[in-house]
């Protein structure tokens, strides 16, 4: 039997790994920096998932169980490693515990960093209450106390989701689209507009970017939730000490509008994971020129990184839907075990 795999991250895509190796025999190594299995769905506390409607608890939560339950799977969470040494076939990995495993290739599943909205202080976060996450919506949601005010716990009645924070700004040096918020945004409207069916919500954006069959999240918003979606450009958020004020301008009719709500959301990207320079430097990989770590390689070996025999997937290369994330799991998983026959074949 080969040595194990390991896997650095326990996310959709570690997840995906660990099981896709495991269920062909291969022994796997999963080390979870946080105390519980699941990445950003679970950590974060998402509600509904899109496209396919399942509550994240269930779906990530059925991915956990049955990669905790595998004896092919030896998990060690609250956990890190320290050092990485070795070429593909035998690296030496010092965790964190102070225990060393030796294991045969890597593949790293360590996600990303939601963008912190004090980085665009002239949107009002950090500053006035009532301007929020989308992850704090969709724990509001998850948790079962609903979308309210935080400032007095009132159920709002004029609600606007503001698309882009903190993606496609170069002022804030985030040029990339994090791809899945007007998604998650569109979805919100209508979790919102189900639990409160008298409350407004509006979207700002510049464009929707509903790829693919997530354009369905779009459509059904607007016919069949009400959703109002305005086209905008946002000069700043304020507040007149009870409701928060959207000024800007609204770019189809060129005109400046000024909007009051009760709540205001911002749709947070998909940062870099803030350990990347760490990462990239104990286990020898490059990153990307955004601070993403970077893929070799792209049309040849799935999830090829600078350095043969450590591999990638997820949310680490860049921003990633949950679907596709579980896809670049198995896909790694393939080419990691490839690594190690060649290298075996090698010796
Ligand atoms: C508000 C919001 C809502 C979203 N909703 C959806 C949705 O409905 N549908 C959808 O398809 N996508 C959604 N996404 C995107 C989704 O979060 C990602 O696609 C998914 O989490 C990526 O999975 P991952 O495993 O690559 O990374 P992550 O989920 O980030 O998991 C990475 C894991 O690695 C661990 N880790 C990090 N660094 C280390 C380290 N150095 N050592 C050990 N462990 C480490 C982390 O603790 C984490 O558990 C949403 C994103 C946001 C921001
Ligand atoms: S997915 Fe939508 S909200 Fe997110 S960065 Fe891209 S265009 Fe903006």
């Amino acid at each position: 039997m080969n040595k194990p795999i390991l896997i650095v991250g326990g996310g959709p895509a570690g997840l995906s790994a660990a099981h896709s190796l495991a269920s062909i025999g291969q022994k796997v190594v999963l080390i979870e920096k946080e105390n519980i299995l699941g990445g950003a769905p679970i950590l974060s506390g998402y509600s509904k998932l899109v496209p396919s409607g399942e509550w994240a608890k269930d779906a990530i939560g059925s991915m956990v169980e049955r990669v905790e339950k595998n004896k092919l799977i030896t998990v060690h969470t609250s956990a890190s490693v320290k050092e990485f040494s070795g070429k593909p076939g035998n690296f030496k990995a010092a965790l964190s515990s102070g225990k060393n495993v030796s294991v045969s290739a890597t593949i790293l599943c360590t996600g990303f960093t939601h963008f912190d909205g004090v980085n665009k202080p002239e949107w009002g976060f950090g500053t006035y209450p009532d301007v929020v996450t989308t992850t704090q919506v969709e724990q509001m949601i998850s948790s079962g106390q609903g979308v309210r005010r935080p400032s007095n716990g009132d159920k709002p009645k004029r609600v606007a989701i503001l698309l882009c924070v903190g993606s496609r700004d170069r002022q804030i040096g985030r040029e990339w689209c994090s791809k899945i918020c007007c998604s998650v945004s569109a979805k919100m409207g209508m979790e919102i507009r189900e639990e409160l069916p008298d409350c407004h919500v509006y979207i700002y954006y510049m464009d929707i970017r509903t790829f693919g069959l997530y354009e369905e999240v779009y459509w059904k918003s607007q016919e069949e939730y009400k959703v109002k979606y305005i086209k905008a450009r946002i000069a700043e958020v304020t507040s007149d000490g009870d409701k928060i004020i959207v000024k800007g301008e609204d770019t189809l009719v060129k005109r400046p509008i000024t909007i009051p709500f009760d709540l205001v959301v911002h749709a947070i990207g998909m940062d870099p994971n803030v350990d990347n320079m760490l990462i990239s430097s104990i286990f020898g990989v490059d990153l990307h020129q955004w601070g993403f770590l970077d893929q070799e390689n792209m049309y040849g070996t799935a999830g090829a990184t600078s350095r043969a025999g450590v591999f990638v997937a997820g949310a680490a290369t860049g921003p990633e839907t949950i679907d596709d994330s579980i896809a670049q799991g198995s896909a790694a998983a393939m080419s990691a075990l490839a690594s190690i026959n060649t290298s075996i074949a090698a010796e």
